[in-house]
Parts: structure tokens; C-alpha cells; sequence
């Protein structure tokens, strides 16, 4: 059945009564639901994207206690904010809050818009972000789907079809709204976005407790498991990059701050090399330092591997270290730092892993020509 269609022939008032019933007294307390400031809400929205509610707990508070406001955050300062976001992942986030704070803190006083349209214009704001911090925060009456509702609504109604695209996602917009009640939308969004969460789960829904059961087409049909039709995930593609701790002679070591764009935008990392098919690590090492630099490199034959998954990739890589000579370097956005002085500083994950490693095993004991074996 398509959405509209479910809505028109639906008990609208029993379902929300029985949703409601669940969510007064199973629905989760989070510290972003005890508070009506749409910065807060915002700040645990965008936090939210692609990251469990378990991982945000912690960066949510400590984000807040540092920046408390919109104008707080707008005054601060891009690396900080990005050292705070460390670990989270999908940095593009944290550049869009900031630049959305100083926005506001520019052109309405560091106060967030209380109109819809507004509130969309700003970096980083999806339709959902936008509708989420304008029910949550603003209590207005708008409909939400994201990943639990779009999986829950689409169970009810029974729908089949891609439902994050085209004419089956925007009925489930349109449901989404013709079920939420005038007054009290924001209890009803979150006590949906709980359900999916917490009872219809991607894989064995629990619809033997589901206050929904008796109104769920998919659940009469037993196509529970069959539902949503979401399109096949992209498979991971391995790739390979290579990265150098280079030491000099007063115990420094060479970090490089990557460009404003692209993956893992602003961070620092050891210089690093994305592997070509069939390049090897010290090939690659040798095309970011250069011929020469690479030619007075002594090895210290220590190395070490780290995988990570991003997006839809997979990451190895491979960490060799080196001393240099008399021969400078000096490669892009780059400086010399002891390492005790790295853990100020935004990393990527697989690039803080190395660091932990190099703080862990400590500056090389020796210097030798080595070749290293990774
Ligand atoms: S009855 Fe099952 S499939 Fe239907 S909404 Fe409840 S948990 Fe989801």
C-alpha cells in the first residue's frame, strides 16, 4: 500500500495513542531531549549523523562545556573545534556547525532563526536537520524521517519500493506529517525515531511487543523482514596509503596539516602517500618527500600497520620511520614538533593511532640503514 493511501484508510487517533503510550514509558532520556535551546538540539543532531547515540554521549557534553553557545562556538577557533570532533568522524560536520555559528553570530546576534526556511539555509542543514531542530527544539509541527522513521513508517504502511528516493520518499514526508498531531509533534517524532530504534530494527523487529502491531500492514502481510526495499549497500574497496614518521636531529618530528578540502580536511598526519595499484609503501613515501630528501633517508627499520574503515573503503596503512640528515625538509603546510606537542592538534583516527604507537615505542634508539619491512 502507498503511505497516503495507508493514512486515509488508518485509525490515525488509536496509533497515536498506542505510540504514545510505549513512549511514556519506554522511550530513551537523553540529555539533548531535556533541553529546549535549538543550539543544544542542533549541536546533538549533527553529532547524530552516521554515529550511534552510545559514541555521542560523551563528545556532546564535553563540545557543550567548552562552547555553550552559538556565539562561543562562533569565536572559536577551526582547530580546536576540529580537536574536540576528534574520533567522530565525517569532519565536513564540524566545519559546517562552526561556520553556521559564525553566521548567526554575524548576522542575527547569535541567535538561531525561528522559521523554517531560514533555519535550512544554513551550512550543513538537510531537510531532516532542519525539521528535526525546529520540533525538538522549536515544538513546531513538522514531519521527520530519517533512518528508524523511514524504516518504521514504511513497515506500517507496507510500502514497497525504494524508500529513500522519488515518489515513495516523499509520501513518507507526507505521512510522516498527516500522522503527527498539531500539538505535541516533537513527543510523537521522537517517540517514532524511538520505536524504529529500539523495537522495529533493521533485522528481527520485535513486533511481538510493538505497540504498532495491530496497525502495521507489513506485519499482516509477514513481510516484516522484506521491508523496506532499501538499495544494496556499496561493497568496500580496499585501498592503500603510506605514511613516514621522519625524526631530525633534535628529536622533532615532521607533521603536515592537510588542505581546507577534501577527506579528513584540516587534520595533521604524518606525511602521507595514497598508494597507487601496485605502489609500494616506500615508492609512495619516496613520490611525498621527493627523490632527494628520500636518497638521505636513514631507516630505522621500525614499522607499523593500521587499518580503518571510512566510508566505503578500507584502509591499510602502513608506517615506516626514518631519520634525516643534513638534507631539509620542507614539504607543504608542514612543520617540525617534539611529540610531546602532537596531542594538541586534530587527528584523523588511523593517523591518531600512529601517534599513540610513536608515543608508546618513543624516539628511535638507533639509527641504521635498515631496509623497513612492514
Ligand atoms: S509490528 Fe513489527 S514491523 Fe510493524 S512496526 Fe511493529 S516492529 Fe515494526
Amino acid at each position: 500500500m502507498n503511505p497516503c493511501c495507508y493514512v486515509k484508510e488508518a485509525d490515525v487517533s488509536a496509533l497515536r495513542r498506542a505510540l504514545l503510550r510505549w513512549y511514556r514509558r519506554h522511550g530513551r532520556s537523553l540529555p539533548w531531549r531535556e533541553t529546549r535551546d535549538p543550539y543544544r538540539v542542533w549541536v546533538s543532531e549533527i553529532m547524530l549523523q552516521q554515529t550511534t547515540v552510545a559514541t555521542v554521549l560523551g563528545y556532546y557534553e564535553r563540545f557543550l562545556e567548552r562552547f555553550p553557545t552559538i556565539s562561543d562556538l562562533a569565536r572559536g577557533d577551526e582547530q580546536e573545534v576540529l580537536h574536540l570532533w576528534q574520533g567522530l568522524g565525517y569532519y565536513r560536520r564540524a566545519r559546517h556547525l562552526h561556520r553556521a555559528a559564525q553566521f548567526l553570530a554575524r548576522t542575527n546576534g547569535g541567535k538561531f532563526p525561528t522559521h523554517l526556511a531560514e533555519i535550512e539555509k544554513l551550512p550543513g542543514f538537510g531537510k531532516y536537520t532542519a525539521r528535526a531542530v525546529a520540533c525538538f527544539a522549536l515544538h513546531q509541527s513538522v514531519p521527520i524521517i530519517e533512518a528508524n522513521t523511514r524504516r518504521l513508517w514504511c513497515r506500517v504502511a507496507g510500502a514497497e519500493g525504494d524508500p529513500t528516493r522519488g515518489r515513495l520518499e516523499a509520501e513518507l514526508w507526507e505521512m510522516s506529517a498527516a500522522l503527527a498531531p498539531k500539538k505535541g509533534a516533537w513527543d510523537f517524532q521522537q517517540a517514532a525515531m524511538d520505536l524504529g530504534a529500539m523495537i522495529c530494527t533493521p533485522r528481527s523487529p520485535s513486533c511481538s511487543i510493538c505497540p504498532l502491531a495491530d496497525h502495521c500492514e507489513a506485519h499482516r502481510l509477514g513481510k516484516e523482514e522484506d521491508l523496506p526495499q532499501l538499495p544494496a549497500k556499496r561493497s568496500k574497496v580496499d585501498i592503500e596509503h603510506a605514511s613516514v614518521v621522519l625524526w631530525n636531529k633534535r628529536g622533532e618530528v615532521l607533521i603536515r596539516q592537510r588542505p581546507p578540502d577534501g577527506t579528513w580536511a584540516g587534520l595533521w598526519e604524518f606525511p602521507l602517500a595514497e598508494l597507487a595499484e601496485n605502489e609500494t609503501p616506500r615508492d609512495g613515501i619516496q613520490r611525498t618527500v621527493g627523490q632527494q630528501v628520500f636518497a638521505s633517508l636513514r631507516w630505522t627499520g621500525r614499522s607499523h600497520l593500521v587499518r580503518h574503515a571510512i566510508m566505503h573503503y578500507r584502509v591499510k596503512l602502513t608506517c615506516l620511520e626514518a631519520t634525516v640528515g643534513r638534507q631539509s625538509v620542507e614539504l607543504p603546510s608542514s612543520e617540525w614538533r617534539t611529540v610531546d606537542r602532537l596531542r594538541s592538534l586534530p587527528w584523523s583516527t588511523p593517523q591518531r593511532k600512529l601517534l599513540i604507537w610513536l608515543e608508546k615505542v618513543g624516539p628511535p634508539a638507533q639509527r641504521t640503514d635498515r631496509p623497513p619491512r612492514p
